[in-house]
């Protein structure tokens, strides 16, 4: 009789926590509708059952939990992000989004919650051992003016390594000509390991989480830029963002925001 009533009440259970995130749209009060791109570990991934599971969902929940309202999660393509924010299609954004000047003029970035270094992966026997090697002319203080002839730096379309890696030698980029597009990281990170390019530009951690999965590749010692994380929300809604920053500034007292980082990040 137990089982059949524990049966009975996981249905209702499950059918309404369906009902209740279908329900769930930018406008229901009661829901926070998350945008991410779930390609980036170990800030958001997809576990063995396809879950959307890292460390931003871990913060997303603990943020929710403390507004009470509950959280639903997608995942688009990076580039969009700032855009469906700005449209007004999901509450906040949480990618492991860095702070920029740019970004700012469409939308609205919260306290920071975490930092970031973008990194530099090569083949382990790459002839690519440091920044510098990646020009090949330099002006008389040591900074670069012309990149390399043949080389290819793989980036994620839309991200800042795909802006810095997008600029001109002087300031420290190596040509839009030079460099290739990818959807996710993971593509950029594989196309490397396959020898096709020469040179990825990704965030540290989805670089040591990456160079663990493909064999053959390392990490460049030199950090490229050093970057800061903050979840971005609608420029109208000054309303979210303050009660999202409240509740970072909770986590942060109560240790929780500690605990999660440790979970996620090695130190
Ligand atoms: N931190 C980088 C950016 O904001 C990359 C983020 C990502 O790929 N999810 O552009």
């Amino acid at each position: 009789m137990k089982k059949i009533l524990s049966a009975i009440l996981a249905v209702i259970a499950a059918i309404s926590c369906c009902f209740s995130i279908a329900s769930c749209t930018a406008d229901s009060e009661n829901c926070l509708i998350m945008v991410t791109d779930a390609d980036f570990p170990p800030f958001e991934y997809l576990d063995d059952n396809e879950n959307i599971v890292g460390f931003d969902i871990e913060v997303a929940e603990a943020i929710a939990e403390k507004l009470g309202m509950t959280l639903k999660i997608e995942s688009i393509a990076f580039e969009k992000i700032f855009d469906e924010i700005e449209n007004g299609k999901y509450d906040f954004g949480m990618a492991g989004l860095t702070v920029n000047e740019e970004r700012k003029s469409q939308v609205m970035f919260s306290d920071t919650y975490a930092t970031g270094i973008q990194s530099i992966i090569v083949k382990e026997d790459s002839e690519y051992t440091k920044l510098n090697d990646f020009f090949a002319g330099f002006d008389e203080s040591g900074n670069p003016i012309t990149a390399k002839i043949n080389i290819t730096i793989g980036v994620q379309k839309g991200t800042t390594g795909d802006t810095y890696a997008s600029a001109d030698p002087v300031e420290w980029g190596f040509e839009e000509k030079n460099v290739k597009k990818y959807a996710t990281g993971e593509e950029a990170v594989q196309a490397l390991a396959e020898g096709k390019i020469t040179a990825v530009i990704i965030d540290s951690e989805p670089a040591k989480s990456f160079v663990d999965k493909y064999s053959g590749l390392k990490i460049l010692k030199t950090p490229y830029a050093n970057e800061s994380y903050a979840i971005c929300v609608n420029k109208d809604n000054t309303e979210l963002l303050g009660k999202i920053n409240n509740a970072l500034e909770e986590l942060e007292k109560d240790g929780k925001l500690e605990e999660i980082q440790n979970k996620y990040i090695a130190k």
